[in-house]
């Protein structure tokens, strides 16, 4: 279906399917696709972007549900915050519920998807963190009806970039059936965007700690070493118990591997972070601590 849009008479098309989509833009190549366009009106209100065209994701119901495969659900990209939110889909995925639920006021998490937050890469996109945490991969459609999958990281560090006429079909998550988190702090009180987040999942198949931090860097960050030495300690045989003081040094261990200590000065002195960067480091402890606290009690 094509219309025209009154003001700006643009083309607008509205597939009702993922390969129709990438049809749509292969025919139109100047063309950009949108889903709830939060991110991307702003940018054309803002007079950033231009679009000559737009192919409109809204109509494609195969991406707007999720289902299960070996272990993993399949999410659509075309998924809304708000539906993410709700307890079913919390029940599956409590951390990527927990961030849907804070990815900004009503009426963006009613419009705002999976697919968007992941295709604009902000820093600030909530649900970053908790699919580099999960290492979530992306089924990517292309033309012919092609299909091939990358991890989310791949994508956010620039290593795989979308090709041209292709998108975000569906994003691929463990089943990981074990408590997981995601914390943000705001600048301020009431939804806003994050100045640092923390997402933490546990693995107990593997007795592992999975843990990225969201907001303070272009992408995620994911303090390896942090994780290892965290599962070390924790009593999987024992319903996860840890030592309390371990959960304060794996907040400090975590933000000091995201914010490390600046290099000494040329005569060897210790040089000081800058206080809004200490504080910064400060919040991101607070956070994986909680997160961690969390998960484990
Ligand atoms: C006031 C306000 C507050 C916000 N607060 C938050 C917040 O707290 N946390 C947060 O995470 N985000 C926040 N956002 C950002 C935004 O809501 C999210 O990033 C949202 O998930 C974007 O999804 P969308 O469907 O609206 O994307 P759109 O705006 O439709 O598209 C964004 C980009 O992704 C591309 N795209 C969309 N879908 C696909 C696809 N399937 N394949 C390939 N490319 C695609 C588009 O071409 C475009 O470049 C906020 C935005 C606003 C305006």
């Amino acid at each position: 279906m094509t219309t025209q849009a009154p003001q700006a008479a643009h083309a607008v098309t509205l597939p009702a399917s993922l390969d129709e989509a990438v049809a749509a833009l292969a025919a139109m190549p100047a063309a950009v696709p949108v889903a709830g366009g939060t991110d991307l009106m702003a940018a054309v209100n803002s007079g950033q972007l231009r679009p000559a065209a737009l192919v409109g994701l809204g109509r494609i119901s195969e991406i707007r549900g999720w289902q299960y495969q070996d272990g993993h659900a399949l999410l659509g990209a075309g998924l809304t915050h708000a539906r993410m939110g709700r307890p079913d889909f919390a029940a599956l995925i409590p951390a990527l519920a927990a961030a849907a639920r804070a990815a900004g006021p009503p009426h963006i998490r009613n419009a705002g998807t999976l697919g968007g937050n992941i295709a604009s890469a902000a820093p600030t996109g909530d649900a970053l963190p908790v699919l580099a945490a999960l290492e979530a991969t992306l089924i990517i459609a292309g033309p012919n009806a092609a299909r091939r999958e990358i991890p989310v990281s791949h994508l956010l560090a620039g290593v795989d970039m979308l090709r041209s006429g292709e998108l975000i079909g569906y994003v691929r998550v463990p089943l990981l059936h074990a408590p997981q988190v995601f914390v943000k702090a705001t600048g301020r009180t009431g939804p806003g965007r994050a100045v640092a987040s923390v997402a933490l999942v546990l693995d107990p198949a593997r007795r592992g700690v999975r843990c990225a931090v969201g907001a303070i860097a272009p992408l995620p960050l994911r303090p390896l070493e942090a994780e290892q030495w965290v599962a070390r300690l924790i009593d999987w045989d024992n319903n996860r118990a840890i030592v309390p003081e371990a959960l304060t040094a794996f907040g400090e261990y975590v933000a000091a591997a995201c914010i490390p200590d600046p290099e000494p000065a040329e005569d060897g002195s210790a040089q000081q972070l800058p206080p809004a960067v200490l504080h910064l480091r400060r919040t991101v402890a607070a956070l994986a601590r909680r997160a961690l606290g969390r998960a484990l009690s």
